[in-house]
C-alpha cells in the first residue's frame, strides 16, 4: 500500500464522526451499552466495540491502524511511552531464569531493566554483543535464549545489525527478535518483513515530531504475539492517552516529509563535518564511508537527521564546541522539529565509552528542520571558536 494513502487516510471512517476530515479526540474513559449482555460480549478485538479507556480508545484505534499498515505487521498497540512498549516486549517473551542477547549500543534505559528488574526479579540474564555479524549471535546464543534485542542503527554510533540473518538464527533457536526501529522509520526500514517479531517505535520522536509528547508503539506480525502484547497493555494500564495519541496522529501526516528533509539536512551537515580538518570521525549511516555501507544497503531505504562526530580536541573542547552552538541546542532526545545537540557519554569513562564503540568526547546532533544552510553556518562557527 501506498505510504502516503496510509498517512493520510487509512483507518479513518469519516462517516463515523460526522464525515469529518481529522478524527475527533475521544476524550473519554469509558462507553455505554444497551443490555447488560451487550456489556459482556462486546469483543475486545472488535475494531468498533469499545469498553473502557484503558483497554482501548477509537482516536487511538485509528492511529495503530495507521502503524500497523506502515510496518506491514497485523497489529500495533501504541503505549505511553517508548520505555513501556519495549518493557512489554521483554515481560511477553522472556520468562523467569531465561536469557537474553542485547546489542552493546542498545538504549540505555532499556539495557538498565534487564540488568536491574530483569536479573533481580527474573533471574534473568543478558549477553551483550556489538552485533556487526551474525556469527556473533550465533556464539551468544544458548538453549535458554528467549530473546534477541536489535536496534539498528543504534542511536549514538549508528552501527548495524544484519535484520534477516539474526532473524532467522533466533527463529531455528526458538527465540523472538525486538527491533527498535525508531531510526529509520517505517519509511525507511521494515524490519517485520525482515523476519523479526516485535518492532517499536518511540513516537516521541520522530512520528509525533513536534516534541510535545511521550508515546511508543509496538507492532507484531503473528496474532498471537499481538494478544499477547494487548493483554500485557491492559493490565499494566500503559495505554496512551487520547491527547496524545491524536498527536501522534497527527505528526503522522507529515512524517514521510519530515523525514525526508531531516535526512536532506543531516546529509549535507554529515558531508560537511566530515571533510572538516578538525573533525576525526563522522557516525551515520547515509555516508558513504559507513563501514557497514552493504548492509545498511540492504535492509535500509534511507536515513534520517540525526549523527555523531568526534572533533580533534579535548573533552573539554567538545563542551566548549557544543555550548558555542546558536541554533542547536543542548538537549536530549531528537526527531522533532529543532535542532539538538548532545554528549552521550561525555560523563563515562573512557574505557566504558570504548567499550559503546565511541569516546567520552562523542558529540551527537539532531538536524531539524530550520534549514540546511543556516545549520551549517552555526557548525561552522562552533568549529572555529576551538
Ligand atoms: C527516546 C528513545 C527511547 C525511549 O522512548 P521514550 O518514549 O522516551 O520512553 C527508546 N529508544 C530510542 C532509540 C530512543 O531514542
Amino acid at each position: 500500500m501506498d505510504t502516503g494513502l496510509i498517512l493520510e487516510h487509512w483507518g479513518e471512517e469519516y462517516e463515523r464522526y460526522y464525515n469529518a476530515i481529522v478524527p475527533p479526540v475521544f476524550m473519554n474513559s469509558l462507553h455505554v451499552f444497551d443490555t447488560i449482555d451487550d456489556y459482556y460480549d462486546s469483543d475486545k478485538t472488535d475494531k468498533h466495540t469499545y469498553c473502557y479507556g484503558r483497554v482501548q480508545n477509537p482516536t487511538v484505534r485509528i492511529l495503530e491502524e495507521k502503524i500497523a499498515a506502515l510496518e506491514e505487521g497485523c497489529v500495533s498497540y501504541v503505549f505511553s511511552s517508548g520505555m513501556s512498549a519495549a518493557a512489554a516486549a521483554v515481560l511477553a517473551s522472556c520468562k523467569v531464569g531465561g536469557h537474553v542477547i542485547c546489542i552493546r549500543n542498545a538504549y540505555g534505559p532499556l539495557k538498565n531493566f534487564l540488568l536491574g528488574y530483569l536479573r533481580e526479579h527474573m533471574n534473568i540474564e543478558t549477553t551483550f554483543v556489538d552485533g556487526d555479524t551474525v556469527e556473533e549471535f550465533r556464539e551468544a546464543f544458548r538453549d535458554d535464549t528467549q530473546l534477541v534485542v536489535l536496534e539498528s542503527p543504534s542511536s549514538v554510533v549508528f552501527s548495524v545489525q544484519d535484520i534477516r540473518g539474526v532473524s532467522e538464527l533466533a527463529k531455528s533457536r526458538g527465540a523472538r527478535v525486538y527491533i527498535d526501529n525508531t531510526f529509520c522509520t517505517p519509511i525507511y526500514q521494515k524490519p517485520l518483513a525482515l523476519g523479526a517479531d516485535y518492532v517499536m517505535h518511540t513516537t516521541s520522536k520522530y512520528m509525533g515530531g513536534h516534541s510535545d509528547l511521550i508515546g511508543g508503539v509496538l507492532t507484531v506480525k503473528e496474532p498471537a504475539l499481538g494478544e499477547e502484547i494487548r493483554i500485557l497493555r491492559e493490565q499494566l494500564g500503559s495505554i496512551i492517552g487520547p491527547m496524545e495519541g491524536w498527536l501522534i496522529l497527527r505528526g503522522l501526516r507529515t512524517l514521510e516529509v519530515r523525514v525526508k528533509e531531516h535526512e536532506r539536512v543531516a546529509g549535507k551537515a554529515a558531508a560537511y563535518l566530515e571533510n572538516h580538518p578538525k573533525v576525526k570521525k563522522v557516525y551515520y549511516t547515509g555516508l558513504k564511508s559507513h563501514p557497514q555501507r552493504e548492509l545498511i544497503e540492504r535492509q535500509q531505504s534511507g536515513s534520517t537527521g540525526l549523527l555523531s562526530f568526534e572533533i580533534d580536541g579535548s573533552l573539554e573542547d567538545a563542551k566548549r564546541f557544543c555550548q558555542e552552538l546558536r541554533i542547536f541546542k543542548i538537549g536530549v532526545s531528537w526527531g522533532g522539529f529543532e535542532s539538538l545537540v548532545m554528549m552521550p557519554y561525555a560523563r563515562q569513562s573512557e574505557e566504558v565509552s570504548r567499550t559503546m564503540r565511541g569516546s567520552s568526547g562523542i558529540i551527537r546532533i539532531h538536524c531539524g528542520l530550520e534549514g540546511a544552510g543556516l545549520l551549517i553556518r552555526d557548525l561552522e562557527q562552533g568549529l572555529e571558536k576551538i
